[in-house]
Parts: structure tokens; C-alpha cells; sequence
């Protein structure tokens, strides 16, 4: 790749959003710049191509526009893990904590076959507890999670404290 970029300066900080005291990391300047996005998306790649990665599985909604293109430049199948009531199909779900609020998730009772290799990808990783649950689903399904891909990963709220048996890998990091 020629051109080199520091995809911080592709994230907007927005202060008190969704709640007070929380500084959200807006990415849609990324997912609006082509050629940053493809690039963010290509170091990814590099990053995770040598777990031999069977299919990738990522949580609603912005998990889909790390793991899908992901997916597709890997050459590998995406499966979405959905919120509760989403998926048309029989499902398997569990229950999470958000940094703000709590939540389910589900995924397709046929969506990984048991022994497949899976990478789980979201945008950002703060206190870990929606990827915890998605790593529960995937190995509910006889999946074998080899690793799990961020943009983002908030430190100080130490979600990879809870992804000690997976291969982590983030592009950029907020201390
Ligand atoms: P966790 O479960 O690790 O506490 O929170 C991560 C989940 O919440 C991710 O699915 C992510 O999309 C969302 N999230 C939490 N905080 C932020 C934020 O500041 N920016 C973005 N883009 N997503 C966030």
C-alpha cells in the first residue's frame, strides 16, 4: 500500500453521547473516506491472516462493516450475530452488558459448523462484554474462536482482560 494513515485522525470524538460522561468514538469519517476505509480494512488482514481463519462472525450493527469487507478480502464466509428478534431463522442467544445498558444476542442454530475457525469482529472493544458474549455464542455452536479484530480498542476499560484465550488484534487504541 503506498499511502500510510493515521486512522485517528478518521475517528471523531462526540463528548456526552449516548450519555453523559461518555466520549463515543464516532468512525463514520472512516467508513466515508474509500480509501482510509480500505486501508483500515487491509491492516486488519494483515493482521489476522496467518489463524488460518474459516469465517468471520460479527455483532449488529457496526460489526458488519468491520467483519463483512474483511470477510470478503480474507475470501471467507460472515455470519451476523443480531440482537434478539432479528434473525429469521432458529437461534441460539445470550445476554450481555453494554458500557450503557444490557442487551441479547442470537445467531442461527446452523450459522458455524462445529471445528470451523472462527475470528469475531466489531468496531470497538471497550469493557469486552459484547465480544465475551459473541465468543460464548460461536463456541455454544462447537466453533473454535482463533481471534477477535477491533478498529478500536478503549484501554482503560480493559476489555481484553476478558479475551485473555484469543488472539486480539486493534488498529487504534485510546488510553
Ligand atoms: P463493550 O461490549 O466492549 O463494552 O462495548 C463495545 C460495543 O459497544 C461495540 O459493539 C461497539 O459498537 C459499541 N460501542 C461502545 N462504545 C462505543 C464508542 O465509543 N464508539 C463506537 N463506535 N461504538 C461503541
Amino acid at each position: 500500500m503506498s499511502e500510510t494513515f493515521n486512522f485517528k485522525d478518521y475517528i471523531r470524538v462526540i463528548p456526552d453521547y449516548p450519555q453523559p460522561g461518555i466520549r463515543f468514538k464516532d468512525i463514520t469519517p472512516l467508513l466515508n473516506d474509500g480509501a482510509a476505509y480500505k486501508a483500515a480494512i487491509q491492516t486488519l488482514k494483515q493482521a489476522v491472516e496467518h489463524l488460518n481463519i474459516d469465517v468471520i462472525a460479527g455483532p449488529e450493527a457496526r460489526g458488519f462493516v468491520v467483519g463483512a469487507p474483511l470477510a470478503v478480502e480474507l475470501g471467507v464466509g460472515f455470519v451476523p450475530i443480531r440482537k434478539k428478534g432479528k434473525l429469521p431463522y432458529e437461534t441460539i442467544e445470550a445476554s450481555y452488558d453494554l458500557e450503557y445498558g444490557n442487551d441479547s444476542l442470537t445467531m442461527h442454530v446452523d450459522a458455524i459448523k462445529p471445528g470451523q475457525r472462527v475470528l469475531i469482529a466489531d468496531d470497538l472493544l471497550a469493557t469486552g462484554g459484547t465480544i465475551a458474549t459473541s465468543i460464548k455464542l460461536v463456541r455454544q455452536l462447537g466453533g473454535v474462536v482463533c481471534g477477535a479484530a477491533f478498529l478500536i480498542e478503549l484501554g482503560y476499560l480493559t476489555g481484553r482482560e476478558k479475551l485473555q484465550d484469543v488472539d486480539v488484534v486493534t488498529l487504534l487504541k485510546y488510553e
